[in-house]
């Protein structure tokens, strides 16, 4: 037997005992299975997280966790009980040491962060920015971000059944949190629609569209299905991803007869006409997928549809081990049939330092699970750099790892800088957290910030630095 960095080995899905919650004690399996049970239970707040977990919660985490939404929280809270009994699922609520098993879950780490998790240092990149993809710079029609030749993202609602504490989307997602008030839509939602559509079909050059959020499983499925639909009677359009987090999160909504039966409309009118949808989903944490998160892929995957596709985002504290991006990714087709694609970094958002790494950790993590997946299942892990899109993490053209920042070029205009003649030659920076780099590199930062000229770029917006402590 030869060592290997790696071992593999097949792992047995198991859907945790919800019943180990005090709160939950008494919850049916046709409850928990039941969608509408599901969003009617959501944890929204303290007072909500102690119900369910009961007094073996400490205090010290609950003022912890306050003092986070007070100070620090982009996103709110909302965890629907499929996620929540996915964390510290080996410890009962009432055992010693639960406590410490829920602040050292991973799922726990993005989905209810709290205070003592950021960084004191440099909570905040001075780079970081609110909406840091300039996606709504890239609106064709609102909600619509053309940003690549041939494809656009759909923004079709700014809510999800669930909140991330990393969303990039903070700008526009969720509820306002008591430090970020949330960009609103100017255009009532059919209008949004009605003009997305209309934009599409004047723009045949598009022939792939992302129908995002948000979540798409926070639209009425009736709205859903006719969005898609339409899509599907414009001739150009070719792909279409449907974006949702919810088949981990809330897989009972995929698994409802309404969504099965609507999503085997969708499917055989798409290979009727010979076009692609796949569902694109956000698994994080081998952990998360469950019995019926697989159950939900594959009822997908029976209405015909060509994929079930996961896009992770790589967070420190959650998933940034070799071990841990092969264990998911693994999982995720052996369990699930669902196809590992890419992990993300993590954007540059106000208060995302102790969950973003350098490039230089990306890449060495790329390395890492290279050879052990089969070469389709093998994700990709991509920086998405602002105005340039997302790039391999070793398709980096320069980079300064004194000062952790890296230099990218890129092969296409967007509208932002459509009569730039210099948008394909000019190099674009995307930066490491500080706290990462060498003595020399952070003594840099700390003389200059906020200062973002001093790199000799156009400010994009600064956040937090030590000086605003
Ligand atoms: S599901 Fe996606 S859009 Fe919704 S909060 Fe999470 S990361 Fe943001």
């Amino acid at each position: 037997m030869i060592e290997q960095p790696y071992v593999y080995r097949r792992a047995e899905l198991a859907e945790p005992d919800w019943t180990r919650f005090p709160g939950w004690a008494q919850v049916t399996r046709e409850e928990w299975e039941s969608a509408q049970w599901q969003r009617a239970h959501c944890v929204k707040n303290i007072k909500q997280l102690r119900q369910v977990l009961g007094s073996g919660l400490s205090e010290e985490f609950c003022a912890d966790l306050e003092r986070d939404q007070r100070e620090r929280a982009t996103m709110s809270m909302l965890v629907p009980p499929q996620m929540l009994n996915t964390m510290a699922p080996a410890t009962a609520a009432g055992e010693a040491g639960f406590t410490d098993a829920f602040y050292a879950d991973p799922v726990r780490r993005y989905m209810i962060p709290v205070f003592s998790d950021r960084r004191t240092d440099w909570p905040s990149h001075p780079y970081a920015s609110r909406d840091s993809l300039h996606e709504a710079e890239m609106w064709a029609v609102e909600g619509l971000t053309h940003r690549y030749p041939t494809k656009v993202l759909a923004e079709v609602l700014p809510t999800c059944p669930q909140y991330c504490g990393h969303c990039t989307r903070m700008d526009l997602v969720g509820n306002p949190t008591p430090v970020i008030a949330k960009h609103k839509f100017a255009l009532a939602r059919e209008d949004r629609l009605a003009a997305m559509i209309g934009y599409l079909k004047a723009t045949p050059g598009v022939r792939d569209v992302v129908v995002s959020g948000g979540d798409v499983a926070n639209l009425p499925w009736p709205r859903l299905e006719a969005f898609v639909a339409a899509l599907l009677e414009i001739d150009s359009i070719r792909d279409i991803r449907l974006a949702s987090k919810a088949l981990m999160g809330l897989p009972q909504f995929w698994l409802s007869d309404e969504v099965r039966a609507g999503m085997t409309r969708l499917g055989t009118t798409a290979r009727d006409r010979g076009v692609s949808i796949a569902i694109h989903t956000h698994v994080n944490a081998a952990q998360s997928v469950t019995p019926l998160v697989a159950k939900a892929a594959r009822a997908m995957l029976e209405t015909g549809i060509r994929d079930v596709r996961n896009q992770g985002v790589l967070l420190c504290g959650v998933n940034d081990s070799v071990g841990a991006l092969l264990d998911l990714s693994f999982t995720l087709l052996d369990g699930a049939n669902i196809m590992p694609y890419y992990f993300y970094m993590c954007d540059m958002i106000p208060g995302s330092e102790h969950w973003r790494m350098s490039l230089a950790q990306a890449q060495t993590l790329q390395h890492q699970i290279m050879g052990y997946l089969p070469g389709f299942a093998t994700p990709r892990i991509v920086c998405d750099v602002p105005y340039v899109g997302k790039r391999w993490v070793h398709q980096v053209s320069r980079y300064d790892t004194e000062l952790g920042i890296s230099y990218w070029t890129k092969n296409y205009r967007t509208a932002v800088e459509a009569d730039d003649p210099l948008a394909l030659r000019r190099e674009y920076a995307y930066f490491d957290p500080i706290h990462t780099l060498p003595t020399a590199g952070q003594q840099w930062w700390l003389d200059r910030a906020p200062g973002p000229e001093a790199v000799g770029l156009t400010p994009v917006g600064t956040s937090l630095s030590p000086a605003a402590q």
